[in-house]
Formats: C-alpha cells, sequence, structure tokens
C-alpha cells in the first residue's frame, strides 16, 4: 500500500487551521487601523468642539471689550455736557451720547446671545469629551485583546508548522507534490471515501477506479474534482 495517506488526511487538517489561523492573522492590521481611525474621529470632534468654544469667548471677550470703550466715552461725553458753548454743539453732542448708548445696548444684547452660544459649546464639549472617552476606553480594551489574540495566533501558527513539518516529512514527495498543486485551487484537496461516489465532488466513480482505490497502489485522483481520494479502510488513526 502507498506510504504516508493518513498523513496526508493529518496533513490536510493542519493545512486547514494553518490557513484559516493565517487569515485571522492578516485581518488584524485592518482592524487596528479601523480603531486608530475611530479614536482619530473622536479626537477630532472634542478640538473642533473646543475650537468653538474657544472662538464664542473670544468673541465675547471682543464685545466686553466695546461695551467698556462705548461706556467710558458716554461717560467722558456727559462730562463735557456743561462745558459746550453753542446750542449746535450740545445737539451734536447729545447724538453722540445717543450713539454711544445704543452701541452699549447692542453689546448687552451681544453678550447675552454670546452667553447663550458659549454654553451651548461648552455642552457639545462636554458630549465629545464622553463620546471620546467611551471610544477610547473599548479601543484600549479590543487593542489588549486583539494583542493578546495576535501572539496566541502567532505561537498556534509557529505550532502548526512545526507539525506540519514533521508530517511532510512522513509523505512521499509524489502525494505532496500533488496535493499542494490542488490545495491550492480547492479544499479540502484530499478526501477519504468509503462508497462508489467521490465526497468532494458527489460524482461517482467508475467501479475499476475503485477497486484500485481499495487496493491504494498508486495515487488515485477524482475523474472529475481531481482531488486525491483514499479508502477509508486505508486509513489509521496515528
Ligand atoms: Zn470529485
Amino acid at each position: 500500500m502507498l506510504e504516508g495517506l493518513q498523513q496526508l488526511m493529518d496533513l490536510q487538517v493542519l493545512d486547514a487551521e494553518l490557513v484559516s489561523a493565517r487569515d485571522e492573522q492578516s485581518e488584524i492590521p485592518a482592524l487596528r487601523e479601523k480603531r486608530a481611525d475611530e479614536r482619530s474621529v473622536a479626537q477630532q470632534k472634542i478640538e473642533a468642539a473646543t475650537g468653538l468654544t474657544q472662538s464664542a469667548e473670544a468673541e465675547q471677550r471682543r464685545v466686553e471689550t466695546t461695551l467698556q470703550d462705548q461706556e467710558a466715552l458716554v461717560e467722558k461725553l456727559e462730562g463735557q455736557t456743561s462745558q459746550v458753548k453753542s446750542n449746535e454743539a450740545y445737539t451734536a453732542l447729545l447724538r453722540e451720547i445717543e450713539q454711544a448708548k445704543e452701541s452699549i445696548s447692542e453689546a448687552e444684547t451681544q453678550i447675552l446671545e454670546g452667553m447663550e452660544k458659549i454654553e451651548e459649546a461648552g455642552a457639545t464639549q462636554r458630549r465629545a469629551e464622553a463620546g471620546a472617552a467611551a471610544v477610547f476606553k473599548r479601543s484600549e480594551a479590543e487593542e489588549k485583546a486583539c494583542d493578546e489574540r495576535e501572539r496566541a495566533l502567532a505561537a498556534r501558527i509557529a505550532e502548526l508548522d512545526g507539525a506540519r513539518s514533521e508530517t511532510t516529512a512522513r509523505v512521499p514527495a509524489e502525494l505532496l507534490e500533488q496535493y499542494d498543486k490542488i490545495a491550492t485551487r480547492r479544499r479540502p484537496a484530499v478526501v477519504a471515501v468509503n462508497a462508489e461516489i467521490c465526497s468532494g465532488c458527489r460524482v461517482d466513480l467508475p467501479p475499476q477506479l475503485f477497486v484500485e482505490l481499495i487496493r491504494a497502489k498508486s495515487l488515485i485522483q477524482c475523474g472529475n474534482c481531481h482531488r486525491i481520494l483514499i479508502h477509508e479502510r486505508n486509513l489509521q488513526s496515528t
């Protein structure tokens, strides 16, 4: 009987796990990047909200300065009323005082509106900070779990690679070469058979082929899907 049939099946089990472990491993960088993006979006929201608060506060300071300037102006102009010599000059002075008072009134309205804006911006900022804190916390936990999973995968892959080397050493080169060739196109590349039908593609096997399969003197492949066929009776647990 052909050597290495059971080992070929064992190899296939190892390879199936290797493929899925490597697939999972290859997805890790994208997952890390996605989390980094989420953190960056959360950070940007904080910065945008902080910027709004700061500009609302700066605008408020500007209006407060205007208010003070206009109040000083009114005081100064009112001080001049007793010194004007003509009616015309007196009327002009009163008009100037009136304008300054209008400016004061406008500034006071703006300050009230500004207080609302600052309050809203502050609330937005606090929401952004709370949202970001949740994102960072979750992200950190996921990152930690991801690190652990990555280490476990690397260890398991090294283990599987070792087992694969040991197993391939016990499979004849011709069998191995054929297996590798098929496995790049379809998995499983080798199937156990217990009736006159390919368990890979469900196509009937010619009686002569089935006889050869039981004798297992040479490598037998399905005429339809080309998978390597092994009769169950020629497999023994290792
Ligand atoms: Zn087949």
